[in-house]
This record gives structure tokens, sequence and C-alpha cells, in this order.
């Protein structure tokens, strides 16, 4: 049903329409190019095709179609974005699940109207005395508004009943988290005397809440509770403040992480205004991928000095291996940024100016650490930090910071490298590294030559059976192998090629790709290769010859591959069928170079 939905909707908007709201496009040929607005750049790499319905940018290698886009510039989940697409086409959302998606509004509806029963309970009775504390930690009432701070009273039964009263059964109040089943039946409030701190989803909407414990209350008590996980309310996925900070996000091209919830109001109030929180667990893989639709850029603020940078170190670790760049920032006065900002807003603001890169945080600490004048020193200070940097998914930051620790140590780049493949054969069990591996595969000339073939074979079928008909043998990559072979597999059956065939197979793969990932990414593959192509299009002087060229140069890899391994083999002794096959690759090399 929603595969129907996606394509009525694909085919009442193009692509150019939808982007073109949100950049200036110019016409390359048959595609559109732009200056990327997902990343930095002075001359545009983004490329628009209307023709495929996909866009890509080779600068920060981020594409997909009108839906991706949306859910990425505008930092919506994917129904967010199929609600306001289908909105400007016209198109009627069928829901889903109409059961689910009923309760799933009942939800919403009940914690909103707690919400803003907390709101008003922070006006009234002990509710002045939450109100009054939050003051003395320097909030305005601006800014406790803003952020719509509230008080669950000191009652069993008082929000249950107000939320029964409005017409909610128990059991959808209950499902909400609001309420706790009790034993021996019935449901009691789960927020009791409570300063309460509303969770919203990136659209703006109350999700669930946090709280904390009045200052002088029940100290027996947890101090801070949270909503448990609920049909709405999902705490690995949700941050604190995203909501309000994602625009300040994605213009400052930083978000600054800080621990509790305070302490993202009392920046806000600072004028610090891309910080977001987790709400009562420890950074998530998934929160760290919401974060990377709006910036590569992490600054953590934590307490540093004890539990803060054990807390840290995961998220942090983790941050590098998404391959973002992570930097801290150290609270200058008071433990928290919530501190620091009540005794001198200023000061905060200029921290928040002078993050320090993480690695050069790791380095000084490190450094200090150990004595690097003696042997043991040495390696201590190579085992934590190696560690780190093997952590990093990108190869020149970890090229960087091996040549950096070498310096430091005085020692040899080649004895860092050495004594880092020690370390990890001993912690791999001397299972083979795939680690190592990965780098060498994905950048090689073969694979390049492989991308490009395809891309031409897409771009002009009517050289396929001169070209690229026979190249069965020399396609090593996998996925782009799976193409070709669809694609030569149609020339057998129809005994032609040209674009309508070619985009009738290409739709065909982009809807099975919606029941199995990997034709997902083979759809992309196909539109990323071809808009490569396409995109240096003009420096190509004879298309013909440029292919012709590709497909020799990856014949001549192929084949020289071949006989070096045979040549290897051949050593041991030779066979006849050996020297058979030898002369024969030999003198097919010899053509190919003639040619
Ligand atoms: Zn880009």
């Amino acid at each position: 049903m929603l595969d129907s939905q996606t394509d009525e909707i694909k085919a009442k908007l193009s692509v150019e329409e939808v982007l073109s709201g949100y950049m200036q496009m110019q016409r390359a040929g048959r595609n559109f190019k732009a200056k990327c607005p997902f990343h930095n750049e002075k001359t545009p790499s983004f490329m628009i095709s209307p023709e495929r319905q996909s866009w890509h940018c080779f600068g920060c290698n981020e594409g997909g179609d009108i839906f991706s886009f949306i859910m990425k510039i505008e930092g919506l989940e994917f129904y967010e974005a199929l609600k306001l697409l289908a909105e400007r086409a016209g198109v009627q959302i069928k829901n889903q699940n109409p059961a689910q998606d009923g309760k799933k509004r009942n939800i919403f509806e009940i914690v909103e109207m707690s919400r803003k029963f907390f709101e008003e309970c922070l006006k009234i009775k002990n509710g002045k005395i939450a109100l009054q504390y939050l003051q003395d930690r320097g909030l305005t009432s601006d800014i406790i508004e803003k952020f719509q701070l509230g008080y669950a009273p000191d009652s069993w039964d008082l929000l249950s009943n107000f939320l029964k009263k409005k017409g909610f059964s128990e059991i959808d109040i209950a499902a909400t988290g609001m309420t706790v089943k009790k034993d021996r039946g019935g449901y009691y409030d789960r927020f009791r005397n409570r300063i309460m701190f509303p969770i919203n989803n990136i659209g703006g909407q109350t999700i669930g809440f946090s709280s904390r414990v009045m200052p002088g209350g029940d100290e027996s008590q947890a101090k801070y509770i949270n909503t448990p996980e609920t049909l709405i309310y999902n705490k690995g996925r949700v941050l604190y403040g995203l909501d309000k900070a994602k625009t300040e996000i994605r213009q400052k091209d930083l978000c600054i992480m800080v621990e509790g919830n305070m302490d993202v109001i009392a920046s806000f109030q600072a004028g610090v205004e891309n910080v977001v929180a987790t709400s009562g667990t420890a950074l998530t893989e998934e929160q760290i991928r919401i974060i990377k639709r709006y910036t590569k850029n992490i600054a953590f603020s934590f307490d540093m000095d004890s539990a803060g940078i054990k807390a840290a170190n995961r998220g942090i670790e983790m941050a590098l291996a998404e391959d973002v760049s992570v930097s801290i920032i150290t609270v200058p006065e008071g433990k928290d940024p919530a501190d620091c900002v009540k005794n001198n807003p200023k000061l905060w603001e200029e921290a928040v100016r002078n993050p320090k890169l993480i690695m050069e945080f790791y380095f000084d600490s490190v450094f200090a650490k150990y004595d690097v004048e003696n042997i043991e020193g040495k390696k201590k200070i190579a085992d934590e930090l190696l560690r780190i940097i093997g952590k990093m998914s990108n190869s020149i930051d970890r090229g960087v910071y091996r040549g950096m620790l070498s310096d430091k140590l005085g020692l040899d780049e080649d004895i860092i490298f050495e004594y880092e493949n020690k370390i990890k054969r001993e912690k791999a069990g001397f299972s083979n590294n795939r680690e190592f591996d990965r780098d060498k595969v994905t950048s090689s000339r073969e694979n390049q030559l492989q991308e490009r073939i395809l891309g031409f074979i897409i771009l002009y079928p009517q050289y396929f059976q001169e070209l690229f008909f026979d190249l069965e043998d020399y396609i090593s990559h996998e996925k782009i192998s799976k193409i070709y072979k669809l694609i030569r597999n149609l020339y057998l059956e129809e005994n032609k090629l040209n674009d309508a065939i070619l985009a009738e197979l290409n739709r065909d793969i982009s809807l099975q790709g919606k029941v199995e990932e990997q034709n997902g990414s083979l759809t992309h593959l196909w539109n990323v290769v071809a808009l490569a192509v396409e995109e240096k299009i003009d420096e190509i002087a004879d298309i013909h010859k440029e292919a012709k060229t590709c497909v020799i140069n990856l014949k001549k890899i192929k084949l020289k591959e071949k006989l070096k391994e045979l040549e290897v083999k051949m050593k041991d002794g030779a066979t006849q069928e050996d020297i058979e096959k030898f002369d024969k690759l030999y003198k097919e090399l010899n053509s190919i170079d003639i040619e």
C-alpha cells in the first residue's frame, strides 16, 4: 500500500520541483547542478537527475529520492516526510494500520493534555515552590514557558482523574506511561510531587516526560524518573531539545551534547541554541545518526573529571566510528553548563566558541597520565591512544593521529603501525582482520573502472553490443556485476537495448528494493554511476572512445592479474594446460594492447 502511495507522490512531484525550493539549480545537459545544501562547497557537485528522479552529491556522497531529501533537509522521519510531500502532491495517505494509528493519536492527545495540566499546576499551590526552585536556578519565565516546564502535584490520582473526565480510558492512559498498574488492580499516577520536563519528538510533539524530585521532597525516591518506553516514546531515539535546536545546529554546523535537561535549557537562555541532551540514557548510535542529518560535528560538554568522561567515552567512540568529528567543550565555572550559565552566561558562550578537538584532548590527558620517558609508559600511552585511533572510521584521520603519536613518542611510524597490528591481532585472536582489507578494496582502480563502465552502459545503451557485451568475466564488483547481469540478460531477451528498456529495469529494481534492502542499494548505485559520468560529460571529447578505453583498461588489469596468478602457479611445475592458457591470455593481452 505504501509503495503505491510513494509512487503516486513521485508521479505528481518531480525531483527538480521539490528540490528547487531549497537551492539554486543550473541546467547541465540532461541534469541539473547545484551547490550542495548538506556540505559547504564553492563549486557545485550536487546533481539532480529528472530522468531517474534522483539526486546525488559527489562532495559528501549523500543521495536518494525526494523522500530522502526532505527527511534530510527538514530533519523528518520517513512517515513525516511522506505526509509533507503527500500534502503538496494532493495525495491522500491511507493509514497503514488504522487500529494502531488511532491508538497512537490517542496517546499523543493524552500526553499533550498531561503536559498542559502540569504547566497549569506550576502556577498554583505547591507548584509555586517548584517554580521558585527553577527561578533560583536562574531560569526566566520566558524560558520556562518555552520549554513547557511543569509540576506534577503530590497526589496518587489527580492527573488520572483529570484525564478520565476528558473521556480517556484507564487502559489508554496507562499506555502513555502516565500511570502505573497496581498489583491489586487499578492504577495510580506515576509522577507525584515532581518538576516535569516534557520530552518532544523532532516535530515538537510531546511524547513523554523526564521528572526531577522536588527539592526537599521525598529524597528516598529516585532523583530522576522518566516515562517508560511507549508506542510513541523510544528513549534511545529521542534527543532532548532537538525540536528546538535543529535549525541552529544546521546553521552553526555543530551539535553541542550536554548531560542534563537543565543544561539544555540554561544554554538556550544564554543564547546558545545548538544544544541537546540524551534523556536518561547513554548516547546511542541511533541518536548519533539522527544528529548526522544536521551536522557532522559534535561537541561534548560533559563533566570530564570523573563519571562524566566514562559516560562521554562510549558516545565519543561511537561518534568517531560514525565518522563524526568530535570535540570537547570544557565548562569553565561550576560543574555543568547550567551552573556556568547561572553564574555567568558570557563564560558559557566563550567556552562554546573554543572547543578542543577530541584527539587533542585525549593526547593531553593520556600523556599527562604516564611517563613518556620510560618504556612501560610509552607502551601504555600507545595502547590507550591506538585503541581510540583504531575506532575512527576515516582512514585519513587514523593516519594523521598515528603520525602524531609516533612524533610524540619519538618512535618510528613503522614501529607504531606494527604495534597497532599486534594489538589488533591479539584482540581478534589471530583471526584475519577485515578492517585492513576494507581500505584497499574500496578505492581500487579496478572498481573505479567498473563503476565508470556501468555508467556508460546506462547512458549509452546503443554501444552495448559493440563494447560491453563480453564483460561478464571482467566485472568482479558484487553489486555492479548484479546490475550488469540483469542488463545483459535483458539485452539477450529483447535483442536490443535502449533508454526505455533500461528505465523499465531501473524501476523494477527499485520496486524490489522496497522488499529487499540489497536491491535498494542497487538502485542507488545505478543512479550514482550514471550521474558520475554525466557530471564530467563536458570534459569527454569522444564518448565512444572514452568508453572503449575504460573497457580496455579493465580487461588489461584483469588479464595481467590472471597471468600473474598463472605464473606463480607454473613456478611449481607447469602442465600443458597451464602453458596453453598462459599463451592464450598473453595473446589476448597483446591484441588489446594493439587496439
Ligand atoms: Zn554534499
